[in-house]
């Protein structure tokens, strides 16, 4: 993030970054911010078990993951799940079923750029297993864990790790 030194704008090696989410130009008016982004995560659990994905690219790879990803412009978390179940796993879900739980915030490593995200985390409910078809390159496997026997350390992201401690404590 301090590598950023040149204004877009003014194109002086002015550029001043706070540490956190803001970029300013000492020489001009520019202003950037790199806000939080908003990210969701869904539990998909059927009687006691819940589905985790395997991850198959960095960050995280080989570790544990829930189905999930970041908004985009203008939609809501509820359709974040639904596209994002959709383009992983090739199911349709029913958002007016999808339970808010908490949110955790997170930082997201790609290509050595930090993104600090909201994660907002779902549950979802399913009567009966689904017939899982990996649809993206970003997951190698679907797993049906008992909620008992879940390999929290195994999962790639701190906050995920965070959420299913408090999540496993609501469930007792
Ligand atoms: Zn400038």
């Amino acid at each position: 993030m301090n590598k950023l030194t040149y204004c877009p704008k003014c194109g002086h090696q002015t550029l001043i970054w706070d540490g956190s989410n803001r970029w300013s130009c000492s020489h001009c008016d520019f202003v950037l911010y790199h806000n939080c982004a908003a990210a969701v995560a869904v539990v998909i659990k059927c009687k006691d078990e819940i589905f985790l994905t395997r991850r198959s690219q960095e960050p995280g790879t080989g570790k544990l993951d829930l189905s999930g990803g970041f908004s985009e412009p203008h939609e809501s978390a509820e359709q974040t799940c639904c596209r994002e179940l959709h383009e992983e796993l090739g199911i349709q879900i029913d958002p007016s079923r999808l339970r808010i739980l908490m949110t955790q915030p997170n930082v997201y490593r790609y290509r050595n750029m930090d993104y600090n995200t909201m994660d907002i985390f779902f549950e979802y409910e399913v009567e009966e297993k689904f017939p899982v078809r990996l649809e993206t390159e970003e997951v190698s496997a679907g797993i049906w864990f008992s909620i008992k026997e879940l390999p929290i350390d195994e999962i790639a992201f701190p906050s995920q790790r965070t959420f299913f401690r408090k999540y496993l404590g609501l469930l007792h």
